[in-house]
């Protein structure tokens, strides 16, 4: 173990970090800044300034875990700088879960897509509308809402609404 921080060089409640994946793992010594912060998944900016130092280190293990760092702060400009061996690039790709494509289902398990018409399989009372949505109407040309995959957006009676997808049928 080493006796700072490997990314940041604090000395403050050092433990160890595993940063594995593509078949690969080491074991990093991390403070509690640094490893709180990269479990909940919440950057602190500013304490992560110490990966302008981090990308240049020689240890794989640091850039892998600098790199997916980089990525998720978004700081493409420090991604760019930085040189990975391929094996350290697929090792840090791994460790990224960027943009999953999410998949809207009906109510029987069928992928919807963007233009489908679904049909309402349940009386829906909308919200701030006034009315019903009746079962049985179909919507056509639907929307999928982003980051959402439990709800679609179509127009019924004219007005755009959001539909719980567990409510829709494909037809
Ligand atoms: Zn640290």
């Amino acid at each position: 173990m080493s006796n700072v921080c490997e990314l940041c060089s604090s000395e403050d409640n050092l433990d160890s970090f595993l940063v594995d994946g593509a078949n690969n793992e080491v074991n990093l010594t991390l403070c509690s800044t640094c490893r709180d912060q990269i479990k909940s998944e919440e950057l602190d900016e500013n304490h992560f300034n110490c990966l302008n130092d981090s990308m240049w280190s020689e240890s794989s293990g640091v850039k892998v875990l600098t790199y997916r760092l980089l990525d998720s702060l978004g700081r493409q400009d420090l991604l760019d700088m930085m040189y990975l061996e391929d094996y350290e690039k697929e090792w840090a790709e791994a460790g990224i879960h960027r943009g999953e494509k999410l998949v809207y289902k009906d109510s029987n398990g069928v992928t919807l897509e963007h233009g489908d018409t679904v049909v309402i399989t349940k009386d829906l009372d909308v919200k701030g509308t006034g009315f019903t949505a009746k079962r049985g109407t179909a919507v056509r040309n639907i929307g999928l809402v982003p980051n959402d995959a439990e709800h679609i957006e179509g127009r019924v009676n004219g007005v755009k609404i959001h539909i719980l997808t567990k409510y829709l049928k494909k037809s």
